[in-house]
């Protein structure tokens, strides 16, 4: 049984936080620092050169040896670059520790190899990482022993950015300017900061990693390309919220122990819909913060499962036929001191800054369906949006029966008199107290719900970074917020203009609100009738980062430049093709090297054996081993053939010029030629021998961890 812990001694041990500054830091320096990070002050030298100081004497405490620039480039995943604290050895052949403030503040790794979309020239290699204050530095502890890892931006010599973080804090400080806007003009002289709050639930699978690594195509791509459906699926609900299993749940103990250590609030695990999935969630943290945590926790769900002998797929599709996995993305906004901006109060229909708030959502969500729609894609995720499963591509508003009735009054009177109100929940049982009921249940299938006081955006996957949605969201929030206030700010009558705006937001842009079943094909139909969106793929979402609509309310709050976006549109087209090119080149492998060698194998050994029966009695009733064979030996011309196909249109994918034709090719003729191969495959599987069968099948990985 492994050790106890108490979580309050080992919560942020291995963080730099505000404690920890305030502990080691001078006063003056303590305040300094501050100024920088509360009031976006600039950052002296002398300062840095202390906080740099005292962080290195504090990791060096905790046994770090290296520090790194921890930056988050456009791979979807973090980076770094690791340098130890040593000095150039001295006279006497001894080293020193030590680390500047010019050390913290800028890093310059070779930004060559990373995606910049034609932003910089490979010759033009500079990038540089910049210290991001508003983010805790913090020591990790693993195999590479303790390295201090600082957040940072990343961007190009020119200023350009290469990154998620850059973006991401000018959003942030957009949405702040336009939320304190609207805030004053209902009176609040108080409140000096808003901040977005992001709690990302995050999904993911757990497999055994011996088994994995039998499957070349989850080592490589990071989801089965083959392999029939076993006998039992999600179908009984069985594993939805049961008992997690020993081994699962040391692994989450684990899990949890490493991210408390870092700071990371994880609250929340359960067993999720498919067998083999679970779900964890932090307790919400400032935007920032929230994305860089959730980094790490993706991270630590991959390096603890190995601890354990276990492999974490963080990939939105690793099995055909069961659910995947996304992430949640609940966002809100709150002030400095406690205030957030989506909590409607017992009584809705009067709290006039809410609906304010509320209508000024809706029409921003409406207006930049397609953005938000860009936001969410990732090339794992067009297995769930738009595919057979939830949620759909089709972005629309839930607000639930009390906001949806608000909405209403506001629609056909012009003014809201009454809010629903919770009923007590009766269960009958009289040991079981009564209490009061939400005033709202929950719909689950749509992807953007009102959930009591915050929205849940349910379109992202499971791998991606969530960097993304949230910098849309602040941005387009942040445009609605100002053109509210640009009317009010000059209204003669404030309480009628407002009342006026409200409602004309509300009949403008009601046509995004759905109550009702997202999953049906009623909804399908009833969307193209309102005129809403169904992006289908990712590569067709990409657009929309360039959309006219989409560069001006980036540039309005300079989030993004335009060859800032044009870069982005150019690497998401990259990574769409390189992806499935890989899982092509994957399955090529796979199919001519293990597949069909062991068919052949297979339908030799039975050939042997039906010669075998027939000499030693003539007259037996071979007929079940022939059609067996005969069956086998159809499946398997038919592989042959669609392997050749794939691998001339892969070829041919790889010839063609990066950019959105290439994509576009990769979409249509190369996913279709994946898809006829896989199919005699898994009908193969079918067939033949378990034992010859050359990888587990999806009933060993899903059903026996
Ligand atoms: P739900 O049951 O609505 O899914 P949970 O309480 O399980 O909500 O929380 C889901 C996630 O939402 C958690 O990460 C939680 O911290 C986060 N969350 C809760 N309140 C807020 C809020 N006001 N703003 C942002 N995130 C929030
Ligand atoms: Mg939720």
């Amino acid at each position: 049984m492994s050790e106890y812990f108490n979580v309050v001694d080992i919560f942020g041990e291995n963080v730099f936080n505000d404690s920890v500054m305030q502990e080691r830091l001078p006063k003056k320096v303590y305040k300094r620092l501050h100024e920088v990070i509360d009031e976006g002050k600039e950052l002296d030298l002398e300062t840095a050169d202390v906080v740099a100081h005292e962080m290195k004497e504090w990791a060096i405490e905790k046994g770090a040896t290296h520090y790194t620039h921890w930056f988050q480039p456009l791979t979807g995943v973090t980076a770094e670059k690791h340098d130890s604290f040593i000095t150039a050895p001295m006279k006497n052949g001894k080293v020193l520790m030590s680390f500047s403030g010019k050390e913290l503040i800028k890093g310059e790794p070779d930004a060559s190899s990373f995606p910049s979309g034609g932003l910089r020239a490979t010759f033009e290699a500079r990038g540089y990482t910049a210290w991001d204050c508003t983010s805790p530095a913090f020591v990790r502890q693993d195999a590479a022993g303790a390295t201090l890892c600082i957040p940072t931006a990343f961007c190009s010599y020119t200023g350009e950015s290469l990154d998620q973080k850059t973006p991401l804090l000018r959003s942030m400080e957009a949405i702040d300017k336009q939320s304190l806007r609207l805030l004053r003009l209902f009176g609040n002289t108080t409140s000096t900061k808003v901040m977005p709050s992001v709690g990302p639930e995050q999904e993911y699978f757990i497999v055994d990693r011996e088994k994995y690594l039998k499957r070349k195509d989850l080592i490589f791509t990071g989801r089965t390309l083959f392999g029939a459906m076993p006998p039992k699926g999600q179908e009984m609900d069985d594993h939805y919220f049961g008992a997690i299993r020993e081994r699962i749940a040391a692994y989450m103990r684990d899990v949890n122990k490493e991210l408390w250590k870092l700071g990371v609030a994880a609250k929340t695990q359960h067993n999720e819909v498919a067998p083999a999935q679970h779900e964890m969630a932090p307790i919400y943290a400032e935007c920032n913060v929230a994305v860089d945590h959730n980094q790490l926790t993706m991270e630590t769900l991959r390096k603890v499962a190995g601890r354990h002998g276990l492999q974490c797929l963080l990939h939105e599709k690793p099995f055909a036929g069961v659910n995947g996995s996304g992430k949640h993305n609940n966002w809100s906004l709150t002030t400095d001191d406690g205030i957030n901006l989506l909590d409607p109060g017992e009584t809705p229909h009067e709290n006039v800054q809410f609906l304010l708030v509320l209508t000024c959502i809706l029409k921003a969500i409406d207006e930049h369906a397609l953005l938000l729609r860009a936001s969410a894609a990732d090339v794992g995720n067009d297995h769930r949006l738009g595919a057979n499963e939830a949620p759909p591509a089709i972005l629309s508003v839930y607000l639930g029966d009390q906001l949806g009735d608000v909405m209403n009054q506001l629609i056909s009177t012009g003014i809201a008199t009454h809010s629903i109100e919770g009923e007590r929940l009766e269960t009958g049982v009289k040991t079981i107290p009564d209490f009061m009921k939400d005033a709202t249940d929950r719909n689950r299938t749509s992807p953007f719900a009102f959930t009591g006081n915050k929205f849940e955006f349910r379109m992202l996957g499971s791998q991606d970074s969530v960097a993304q949605p949230n910098i849309v969201l602040n941005t387009i929030v942040a445009e609605a917020f100002a053109e509210a206030c640009d009317e009010l700010e000059k209204a003669a009558d404030f309480e009628l203009a407002v009342h006026d705006l409200i409602k004309k937001y509300a009949v403008d842009h009601q046509r995004v609100v759905f109550n009702g079943d997202g999953y049906s094909d009623e909804w399908v139909e009833e969307a193209q009738k309102r005129g809403l969106p169904n992006v289908k793929s990712m590569v067709d979402a990409i657009p929309a980062y360039t959309a006219p609509e989409s560069v001006a309310a980036f540039e309005k709050f300079g989030v993004f430049t335009k060859p800032e976006l044009e870069s982005r549109v150019e690497i998401e087209y990259e990574t769409y093709a390189k992806t499935i090119n890989i899982e092509a080149r994957a399955m090529i492998d796979i199919a001519g090297k293990q597949i069909i060698p062991a068919v052949i194998g297979y339908t030799t050994a039975l050939g042997t054996s039906i010669n075998a029966v027939k000499s030693a009695c003539g007259d037996a009733d071979l007929s079940a081993q022939t059609d067996i064979l005969k069956e086998t030996s159809a499946l398997l011309s038919e592989t042959k053939k669609a392997l050749t196909k794939l691998i001339e249109v892969t070829d041919r994918g790889s010839e063609l010029e990066e950019g959105r034709e290439q994509a576009v090719y990769y979409k249509d003729e190369v996913k279709s030629a994946m898809d006829a191969l896989r199919t005699p495959v898994d009908k193969l599987e079918m067939l033949v021998d378990k034992d010859v069968w050359p990888m587990p099948s999806y009933g060993d990985l899903i059903f026996e961890v």
